[in-house]
């Protein structure tokens, strides 16, 4: 299938799921070694990196706990606009090497923010990863050592990743036509 209708929008194919899993294997080949003997703890960011991290999390060989969370915009608080909150961290982070699993960084600023949060909690030492990276909107300084894909500046769609509610359950990843 080389274009799906999401709604009003079309998507043509933009990375298949084969290719998907042969850098998001890479990946966890890298994190197996790169993290071996510090116990990780995996973060994954719900609602979109669910797919990402059920596929990433089965080719890691080397213990470690999972566990699930979400950023939400903080409501009526702030003059500034977009203050996140954290939601579902029940897990003490304290001292531990806590990997962030995320879709897609665009801006970046929903990533600043959660580092922002999870040091107050005082890990030994976080690391981003996430499958999808946008280089060109990156409007803060980060560090994402983990990445499967840079992709130009296109809203996509599938392999957890929504347009406006659906599309998540889509195995390839597809990018709108304008
Ligand atoms: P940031 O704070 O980095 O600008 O925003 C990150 C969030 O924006 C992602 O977690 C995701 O929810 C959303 N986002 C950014 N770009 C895309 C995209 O191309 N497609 C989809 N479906 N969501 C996106
Ligand atoms: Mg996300």
């Amino acid at each position: 299938m080389n274009t799906v209708q999401v709604k009003d929008k079309q998507f043509a194919l933009y990375i298949s799921e084969e290719e998907i899993l042969a850098r998001v294997k890479e990946l966890a080949n890298r994190m197996n070694t790169d993290l071996a003997g510090k116990n990780p703890l995996f973060l994954v960011i719900l609602n979109g990196s669910f797919v990402f991290a059920a596929d990433l999390l089965r080719d890691i060989t080397i213990p470690c706990e999972i566990t699930f969370v979400r950023v939400a915009s903080y409501e009526g608080v702030s003059s500034t606009g977009e203050v996140k909150q954290l939601l579902g961290l029940t897990q003490n982070i304290e001292g531990r090497t806590v990997i962030i699993v995320e879709d897609i960084i665009d801006t970046g600023f929903t990533m600043k923010e959660l580092l922002r949060m999870l040091e107050e909690k005082h890990p030994a030492e976080i690391h981003i990863s996430s499958l999808l990276v946008k280089p060109g909107n990156l409007q803060v300084d980060l560090d994402i050592p983990y990445r499967c894909f840079d992709i130009a500046n296109e809203f996509i769609v599938g392999y957890g990743l929504d347009y406006d509610h659906e599309g998540r359950n889509l195995r390839h990843i597809y990018q709108v036509v304008e």
